[in-house]
């Protein structure tokens, strides 16, 4: 054992790749797309396990813009002439990682896979975990830099960091997130997203149909007030009523308003 651990890597790699495409569950395509073979995965949703299935696809693999997607779905294997669910959910590292409640994408998540499971056609949960959709696509260390230089700061980590260190506060291309639908037989969706600009770029590219956007409102808890604030000025679609309120609520306990705090 201790040979192979000590083997190359890289050709460690290659090995086991050449293994998958005999047993005929890695497809390398000529657009430099990987699929590999669907698995099923148990899913916890509200403490009940549901069985989802798991579809990987890689794109540009080995290159500097690579990117991965995996890729769960769950319900009528008919989304060709059902318009299913869908979440195109990029990797967050601290809310996937820590279930950190200063952002809701944790939440999201967990609601969408929900949503899924109770729709009498299901839906896809499409993940995004490359480097090029981490941290609203700025990927991992710029998104820990950043929220450092937020801390330090006191600089918003919505739009100002983003703005002074040079990002535009959604660097996101979510074509390949369509792309792999497409590749999985899906023409019409119903997205759910608060993101109108994820709609739109959806929209504008043709390739997919939405139907119906459906939001996805999580509770709002004190942690995650300020980011919700800021989104819902930068134009993403939260009940505007009941953000109001919650601000209240905080501004009377605890004596500040959300923003005015990390
Ligand atoms: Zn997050």
């Amino acid at each position: 054992m201790e040979a192979i651990k000590h083997q190359d890597p890289k050709r460690k790699k290659a090995t086991a790749r050449s293994k998958l495409i005999e047993s005929g569950v890695w497809k390398d395509h000529s657009d430099q797309s990987v699929e590999i073979a669907p698995y099923e995965l148990p899913m916890k949703v509200n403490d009940k396990v549901y069985n989802f299935q798991v579809s990987p696809w890689i794109f540009n693999q080995g290159s500097d813009e690579e990117d991965m997607y995996f890729v769960a779905s769950y319900g009528s294997h008919n989304f060709k002439n059902n318009a299913p669910l869908v979440r195109l959910q990029s990797l967050c590292p601290h809310g996937h990682y820590f279930h950190s409640s200063h952002c809701d994408c944790d939440e999201q998540r967990d609601l969408a896979m929900e949503m899924i499971v109770n729709d009498s056609i299901g839906g896809f949960l499409v993940m995004a975990v490359g480097e090029r959709h981490a941290g609203r696509g700025i990927g991992h260390s710029m998104i820990a830099g950043l929220y450092s230089y937020g801390f330090k700061t006191g600089r918003d980590v919505v739009t100002e960091s983003f703005n002074d260190l040079g990002f535009h506060q959604d660097e996101r291309d979510f074509s390949a997130s369509m792309a792999v639908l497409q590749k999985m037989g899906v023409s019409n969706i119903r997205l759910m997203t608060n993101n109108p600009d994820k709609a739109s770029q959806i929209d504008s590219s043709n390739s997919i149909n939405i139907d119906e956007v459906v939001p996805l409102i999580g509770q709002v808890t004190p942690e995650s007030l300020k980011e919700r604030v800021l989104l819902a000025r930068s134009g993403h679609n939260y009940d505007q009523h009941e953000l109001d309120q919650a601000v209240q609520q905080v501004v009377d306990q605890q004596g500040h308003h959300p923003l005015e705090r990390w």
